[in-house]
């Protein structure tokens, strides 16, 4: 199975278009800045520095990652009550 990968844009439509949070592309922009996303290329497979202008974004992980960080169930075990 080849995942295609996305552009920061490419990948704000995707979940626009899946209705899911950060359908904008300056929330995807700010997500792959605090290092919730990554991105990867040929030259960094794993993740590209902030510096890469060819790093693309790929939608499963980024997916996978964004759902870590944005559900209420996982950020509230061990919480103050
Ligand atoms: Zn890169």
């Amino acid at each position: 199975m080849l995942t295609k990968t996305l552009t920061i844009s490419a990948y704000a439509r995707y979940r626009r278009e899946r209705g899911l949070p950060g359908g904008a592309k300056s929330s995807v922009h700010a997500a792959l800045l605090a290092g919730r996303i990554s991105r990867s290329c040929p030259s960094h497979p794993r993740r590209c520095p902030a510096e890469c202008r060819c790093g693309k974004i790929d939608p499963h992980r980024a997916d996978l990652a964004w759902q870590r960080w944005t559900n209420p169930a996982m950020v509230r075990t061990g919480g103050a009550r």
